[in-house]
């Protein structure tokens, strides 16, 4: 096979990006279309990316002290509008089910957007004192969100997330939750997806329906678009009220509880393929690349060679590296090729020449570079080179965000910088209207507030701004 073939698989990503996307998460097996218009099927190397996220996060969750617990699938249709806010956002993406066993239900069932209803439900009952609190818990699950034009982790009708759920006995304590949620999520983003985030509070406009403010991760993706990686939720009283949590204080009397809620899903998928994938496709960030290096032998019939690249993957493995030994019967280029295109950190070519030098070749994802390494030693150089690569990985993108950071004093200006693929940092009045101009005139959204209040005018009426704003374009 031609080497430049599975390159010629994949749509040049300067020029067709969409496509590019397209074409990557299908042949490197990462997803499939569910039969179902808008569902997908997450594919064993996909999942196995699902896999490492969830082990990294739910360590992190567990060191805070927040359980898992699982909640219902199914939540009664009258939960879902006892907070006005919350019924209104998601009303137009619930699924119904309304038919079960041959017969029309009494009462329709919702399968759950997100679960603050049946969660606030249970609270209710299992919160009565200050000593109950606060009480921490998360959930692995599914959920289902009927949305209209769908991309394979970016938007899905369903999708896997992690969604948790807290309450506390005061406002400052739920904010501080909220806050140290993101940091978590921030730095998660960081160290195991090498992934640069802007974070901060979202605007009315953009916040989650039924909170009281809302906090997100937005990262940069290759074509300077924005993706929503994360987000943390203060609820304040809003759900306790709908739900009836209350507690008796130790003073004696009864109050509501203040909850949060905060959660990362699937598309975290979609945010690492597109913040760091390039013409040959995936580059998987070290930490949760299902594979993190492959062994290549060359000239595997010549004597001693597949015995060495088998001794080689023990090593690595007894090491903790997760690591594959190609012995296919594809020639070597084939497997290079292959290999590139699922993104995997190292490849590790073995050869007779090699074996009798005593070394290996190992070659870098990110760099494309080839450096040389001593059999003996090599899951230490493995294991080195891979925080390295995670390091550069992170190094570049945050270079990358940083210089498509621009400012913009008029529309004009914030139109021509998103069109150039960048980020726009601005100032807005605070306004509703303004916000909605900018949609309109720029396709572009307020992404996060960059906290500080500034002295500029609102990039669209010209009053004085009460923040500065990262416009972007969105997923
Ligand atoms: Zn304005």
């Amino acid at each position: 096979m031609a080497k430049d073939n599975f390159v010629e698989q994949i749509a040049d990503i300067e020029t067709d990006f969409p496509q590019w996307y397209t074409d990557v998460v299908v042949k490197t097996k990462l997803v499939d279309y569910g039969p179902v218009k808008g569902t997908m099927v997450i594919r064993p190397y996909g999942y196995a990316i699902w896999e490492n996220i969830q082990k990294e996060m739910d360590r992190r969750f567990k060191a805070l002290g927040i359980e898992n617990a699982y909640f219902p699938l199914l939540i009664p249709m009258s939960f879902m509008t006892k907070e006005a806010e919350h019924v209104e956002g998601f009303a137009p993406e619930v699924a119904v089910v309304t038919h079960a066993g041959g017969e029309k239900l009494a009462e329709p069932l919702c399968i759950r957007p997100t679960s603050e209803t049946i969660i606030g439900s249970m609270y209710s009952k299992w919160i009565q004192s200050y000593r109950d609190l606060p009480v921490l818990m998360n959930q692995w699950a599914n959920v289902m969100r009927w949305e209209k034009t769908t991309r394979p982790f970016l938007r899905t009708s369903e999708f896997l997330w992690q969604e948790g759920h807290t309450v506390h006995a005061s406002e400052d304590e739920a904010m501080d939750e909220t806050l140290k949620m993101l940091a978590v999520y921030e730095e998660f983003a960081r160290t195991c997806l090498a992934m640069p985030v802007l974070t901060g509070r979202k605007t009315e406009k953009e916040k989650f329906a039924g909170a009281v403010a809302t906090f997100g991760m937005e990262a940069m993706m290759h074509d300077g678009k924005s993706l929503q990686a994360g987000t943390t939720h203060y609820l304040g009283q809003n759900f306790a009220k709908a739900f009836d949590i209350r507690f008796l204080d130790k003073d004696g009397t009864l109050k509501y509880g203040y909850t949060t809620s905060f959660g990362v899903s699937t598309r975290l998928i979609g945010a690492i393929i597109m913040t760091h994938g390039d013409a040959r496709g995936l580059v998987m960030p070290p930490v949760v690349a299902p594979v993190q290096a492959v062994i290549v032998p060359i000239a595997s019939k010549k004597e001693g060679v597949m015995e060495a690249c088998r001794a080689l993957k023990e090593k690595l493995a007894a090491a903790g590296i997760r690591v594959v030994l190609d012995d296919s019967e594809n020639s070597p280029g084939w497997k290079f090729n292959e290999w590139e295109m699922k993104g995997v950190p190292v490849r590790i070519e073995l050869g007779p020449r090699d074996l009798e030098a005593g070394k290996c070749l190992l070659f870098r994802r990110d760099t494309l570079e080839k450096t040389e390494c001593a059999l003996d030693g090599a899951e230490q150089s493995v294991r080195t080179l891979l925080s390295q690569i995670s390091e550069n990985m992170y190094d570049r993108a945050k270079a990358r965000m940083d210089s498509r950071i621009v400012r913009a004093g008029s529309l004009d200006e914030l139109l021509a910088g998103v069109e150039g693929g960048n980020f726009v940092r601005a100032g807005w009045c605070g306004c509703r209207e303004c916000e909605d101009k900018v949609k309109e005139f720029a396709q572009a959204t307020a992404r996060v507030l960059d906290g500080e209040k500034t002295s500029d005018t609102c990039v669209v009426c010209g009053k004085k701004a009460e923040h500065t704003v990262i416009f972007a374009r969105a997923y």
